[in-house]
């Protein structure tokens, strides 16, 4: 099974926290960029998973593709993401942002077979809207998620805690207000000061102040119980999902499942040691994908990375610890011999005797607890060879 990701690198303003590839003021490229794009999986079908479980179109701003655009992008996605005529996806997720969002364009994704729109919420306070710079409001968001909820049976939000200007009260605000909508599905991101962000910059000159480990404590923490009373099933960190709505797609993410990553920037794994990056270069992406018709192969555009063992275990604690279920140690043995999964028993079990409602240790699992999330970078730490 296999997932199959784009990469939309277009936004129409860069959000002060924002370091994911994407450029403002290129949109006149877009036409040009959903046919490179359809090249690019041409001279790579090979390479794809087969059957394709989940297509997911992010960015950068995936909702900017005019409606015959997406049309047509989903279409050819579709046809050759279908192997021998199977049709195999179960998820086909589209990220919006809320300001792009009316009834033609949520119409088109439904006709073109997406399942599952991820909304970029961020915040339900005006204020904090503005400091961070997105395009929307509080209001234009509801407004946006009702378009969504009489189209989609499954629907995300995205929120963030921490932000500059935020208080403990705005973010129980926000977070009442997305129980509230009852989406499917909510991703809550810490804030994260990422080197290459406009917040990064500011913050180091004094102009923002960071959160504070303490508050931003207390929103996880209120999230997580606010989440879980209602019923959502924190699943992973970051992520909470109604049951029988968890993201396929990034669920194949955690559990090193291969999948195929197309447009500048993107990445894509093979499921066993080999990482293929492209270069986060749109100019380059379309002077080599573009016009010319199906890329030949040959010469391939992206870096490969091919893992070390130890890589492999780091990568397996660092994303398995993150979801749930945490470790099969089964499967932990058979991917990294006897002796492997007798040092992360013995120091996990370590680690839970000292400190016993973090992490949950028996001879099958090693699973962070509810608590364990909270901490879950310094117990990743400890755990590592
Ligand atoms: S957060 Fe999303 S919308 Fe904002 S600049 Fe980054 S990619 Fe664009």
């Amino acid at each position: 099974m296999g997932g199959l990701y784009l990469h939309i690198p277009f936004c129409q303003s860069k959000c002060g926290y924002c370091a994911f590839y994407s450029l403002v003021g290129h949109e006149s490229y877009i036409g040009d960029f959903a046919g490179a794009i359809v090249n690019e999986l041409d001279g790579r079908l090979s390479e794809m998973a087969l059957p394709v479980d989940t297509i997911y179109i992010g960015g950068g701003t995936p909702s900017l593709l005019a409606p015959d655009v997406f049309f047509g992008l989903a279409d050819s996605l579709k046809s050759r993401a279908c192997a021998a005529g199977r049709e195999s996806i179960r998820e086909f997720t589209v990220e919006a942002n809320p300001d792009d969002v009316d009834e033609t364009i949520a119409d088109i994704w439904a006709s073109s077979g997406v399942n599952r729109v991820s909304m970029g919420v961020q915040s339900f306070s005006d204020k904090e809207l503005k400091i961070i710079g997105r395009r929307h409001n509080a209001a234009s968001a509801r407004r946006s998620y009702d378009v969504l909820r009489n189209r989609f049976g499954n629907v995300s939000l995205d929120v963030i805690f921490g932000l500059p200007g935020q208080t403990f009260e705005s973010w129980k605000a926000t977070v009442d207000e997305v129980i509230r909508l009852s989406p499917e599905h909510v991703s809550a991101y810490s804030l994260m000061f990422e080197e290459r962000s406009r917040f990064s910059a500011m913050l180091e000159a004094g102009e923002i102040m960071d959160a504070g480990e303490d508050v931003s404590s207390r929103m996880f923490q209120y999230l997580a119980e606010a989440m879980c009373s209602a019923g959502y099933e924190h699943y992973e960190i970051s992520n909470f999902a109604r049951p029988g709505f968890r993201s396929l797609h990034n669920s194949s993410y955690w559990k090193g499942l291969p999948y195929l990553g197309l447009g500048p920037g993107a990445s894509s794994y093979d499921g066993k040691r080999t990482r293929r990056t492209n270069p986060s270069d749109l100019k380059a992406y379309l002077h080599r994908f573009g016009h010319s018709g199906a890329y030949s192969g040959k010469e391939p555009f992206y870096e490969e990375e091919c893992l070390s063992d130890e890589e492999l275990v780091e990568e397996y604690l660092l994303t398995r610890l993150r979801i749930a279920e945490g470790i099969c140690l089964d499967d932990y043995r058979n991917r990294f011999g006897e002796k492997e999964a007798d040092r992360l028993f013995l120091k996990a079990s370590g680690l839970s005797r000292l400190n016993g409602d973090v992490l949950s240790v028996n001879k099958q699992n090693i699973a962070l607890t509810e608590r364990g999330f909270f901490v879950s970078d310094d117990i990743i730490v400890e755990l590592m060879p």
